[in-house]
This record gives structure tokens, C-alpha cells and sequence, in this order.
């Protein structure tokens, strides 16, 4: 009998098998058509992984821009992952791969890493991949967000380089439910088409569920709520944890299963990240409750705040004193129309 189970084969999944593997444990990934291929467009702040293979980039632009309400130089490096390599680098030869589903092999340690669930608030998005974007993204460059077309229900354009062109998205940050992949394609094209691009190209669709509860049961990646509840991002955050997880995993059933399951959910949910994920699920809150006429100007003032603290709130998971601060200063930045929405 294996050791540890980890039923779900993306990107999670693979990282914490692999990982268990390396920790000398007897590891089955179990996922219905294990080795089907990802779809998504994996995007990552490089700064969050510095281990990350140079060969498992597929672009990272020189340069990220983001617009509020005015133009902004992030002072962060991008990039677009390649899924096929992506996945080459979170194989690990002593993992058994079983096509199954979860509860179909049995072990001491079973981990849920079937991807997030729920209808809840959900970021949604339409994206085409066109030979080139003009000025909507110019060259070497990833436009992290552009809110530069306000709207009652608004959504911003994302673009990055990718192997084949340059991925353009419509996307709807947080909604329940979130913008219709149509209403999103229709905005999409109307960009375009007054950009002088070629509506054209391989479609891409985004539906991330972003408010995913904590299982009772052990869980990891999306399906553990690892996805930031206020940007949609979980893939940096387990591949930066799996290593950790497993090392917990692998203490732990020297003693029993249930040692070994209490150990690797202290690693992925120690108290700060707890208090972090809080705080923001509160901005998600506070997102949601937005007019959209807000919005832009809400991330306006989040792009003037000071790198370190733009830092924090995208990424500090556990940083819990820099998510205070970050939402403090934009709190005390901010107009009495929006201090209104952010406080009520
Ligand atoms: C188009 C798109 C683009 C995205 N872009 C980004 C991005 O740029 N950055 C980012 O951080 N996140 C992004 N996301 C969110 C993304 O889904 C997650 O970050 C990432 O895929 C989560 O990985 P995961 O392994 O936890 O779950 P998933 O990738 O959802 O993998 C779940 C796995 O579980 C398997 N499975 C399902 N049910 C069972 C079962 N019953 N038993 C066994 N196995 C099962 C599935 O077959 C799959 O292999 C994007 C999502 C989409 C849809």
C-alpha cells in the first residue's frame, strides 16, 4: 500500500507528489487522465518562485504595466510558464501515476488536490490568442491590469506574450457569478476592433472559483483554498509549499497518519496565513460591493502605493503586519466615496 495518495494530476498535485517522492515517501498521483494536458496559461510573478526553471518560462517580458485611472511601471518581472516543461519539472519517476479518482486507491495519508469547487464569487474571462496586439500590449511587456474602460460591470484587459502570439483577456476580477464568457467576448472584440487588431486567434477560458472554503479533509493547491481571494492566483503559492508540506508529511508518519496530517495543515495554514487570508477575503469583500464607476480608481491608488506594500497584499501570504499596512494606506489614500465602500 502507497504512503500518501494525491488524487489530482494539475500543477498542485504533481508539485506535492513529486515532492513526497523526493521526501522518500511511497507516492500514488491518482487523477482521471493523468497526463492530459493543461490548457490554462500559467502566469506567475517570477519574483515568487526563484527556483523555477529558466526552460519552464515561456516569456517574460521585460517590462509589466498596469493602468488605474493613469498609466503605471510595475516593478515586478512576469511571466508565462510552459505548461508542457511545467509539468516535465513536477515529474518525479518514483511517483506511481493511476488513472482513478479520488477514494479509488487507499493510503495511510490522502490529500484532495482536485482543483477549487463552488459557485460563489468566481473570476471569469474570455481571452484570444492574436499574432500581435498593438498598442493594447505593446512589445516585451505584460499588462498586468488595464482598467482604462470604466463600466458599471467592469472588467479589465490582461495581456501577455505567448509562444504564439500575444494572449489578450477580458476579465472579470470578481463577480457572483462572474461575467458570461459572451459578455466578456463582446467587450473583447470592441477593444480590438478600435485597436486595429485582427479579431482572430485560440480561445482561452477562465473561470476560477475564488472564495473556496478550507476542506475538512486534508487538501492541497486550489482545492485547499490556496487561491488568493482576491486575485485568482494559487499556482506560485503551492508549487513555493509543496516541498514544505511534504517534508511535514514525511515527519509526521514516523509517528501516525494523523501526526502526519496535522503537521502538513500547520504548514499550509500556520496562524498568519490564516489572519492573511482574512484580511483578504475582506478586500474581496470590499471588491464586490464596489460600484463600478470605483474600480479603476480603487486600483489606481492600489498601484501608487509603494512597491513593497503592493508586494505584500498580492503575495505576502504570511506576511500579516504588510497586508495591514497595505490596506491601510490605501484606505487613508482614498477619497470619503470609496473609504465609504471599503469600510462599510
Ligand atoms: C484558463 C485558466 C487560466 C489560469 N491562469 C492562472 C494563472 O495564470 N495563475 C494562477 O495562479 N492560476 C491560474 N488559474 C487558476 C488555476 O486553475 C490554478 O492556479 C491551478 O490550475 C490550480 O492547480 P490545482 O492543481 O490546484 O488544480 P487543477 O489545475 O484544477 O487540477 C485538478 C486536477 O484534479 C483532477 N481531478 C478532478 N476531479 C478529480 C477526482 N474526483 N479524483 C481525482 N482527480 C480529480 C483533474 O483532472 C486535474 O488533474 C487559471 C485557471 C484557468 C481555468
Amino acid at each position: 500500500m502507497p504512503e500518501v495518495v494525491v488524487a489530482g494530476a494539475g500543477p498542485a498535485g504533481r508539485a506535492l507528489a513529486a515532492a513526497c517522492a523526493r521526501a522518500g515517501l511511497h507516492t500514488v498521483l491518482l487523477a482521471p487522465h493523468p497526463w492530459a494536458p493543461w490548457r490554462a496559461t500559467y502566469g506567475i510573478w517570477l519574483d515568487e518562485l526563484p527556483g523555477l526553471p529558466r526552460d519552464v518560462v515561456a516569456a517574460a517580458p521585460r517590462h509589466t504595466i498596469a493602468f488605474g485611472t493613469s498609466p503605471h511601471v510595475l516593478d515586478r518581472r512576469y511571466a508565462v510558464l510552459d505548461n508542457e516543461k511545467l509539468r516535465d519539472w513536477l515529474t518525479d519517476p518514483g511517483v506511481e501515476v493511476v488513472d482513478g479518482r479520488l477514494g479509488e486507491v487507499t493510503a495511510p495519508v490522502v490529500v484532495n488536490a482536485t482543483g477549487g469547487r463552488g459557485r460563489g464569487t468566481e473570476q471569469t474571462a474570455y481571452g484570444l490568442v492574436v499574432a500581435g496586439a498593438g498598442a493594447l500590449v505593446p512589445p516585451d511587456t505584460a499588462v498586468f491590469m488595464d482598467w482604462s474602460r470604466p463600466s458599471r460591470e467592469p472588467s479589465f484587459l490582461y495581456g501577455v506574450p505567448v509562444r504564439d502570439g500575444v494572449l489578450v483577456e477580458e476579465t472579470c476580477l470578481a463577480r457572483k457569478p462572474g461575467l458570461p464568457p459572451d459578455v466578456l467576448a463582446a467587450r473583447l472584440r470592441h477593444r480590438l476592433v478600435r485597436a486595429g487588431v485582427p479579431v482572430e486567434g485560440r480561445e482561452e477560458l477562465v473561470r476560477i472559483p475564488l472564495d473556496v472554503p478550507r476542506p475538512g479533509a486534508l487538501a492541497f493547491g486550489a482545492a485547499a483554498g490556496l487561491v488568493h481571494p482576491a486575485t485568482g492566483y494559487s499556482l506560485a503559492t503551492a508549487l513555493r509549499l509543496a516541498p514544505t508540506v511534504a517534508a511535514a508529511l514525511a515527519e509526521g508518519l514516523r509517528t501516525s497518519p494523523a501526526h502526519a496530517v496535522r503537521a502538513a495543515r500547520h504548514e499550509l495554514w500556520p496562524p498568519s496565513a490564516q489572519a492573511v487570508h482574512s484580511m483578504r477575503r475582506f478586500g474581496l469583500r470590499a471588491l464586490r460591493r464596489m460600484p463600478g464607476e470605483l474600480v479603476p480608481e480603487f486600483f489606481e491608488l492600489f498601484f501608487r502605493l509603494p512597491p513593497r506594500l503592493q508586494y505584500a497584499f498580492v503575495s505576502g501570504r504570511t506576511d500579516v503586519e504588510g497586508t495591514a499596512a497595505a490596506m491601510l494606506e490605501l484606505f487613508r489614500a482614498a477619497p470619503w466615496r470609496l473609504r465609504r465602500v471599503l469600510a462599510s
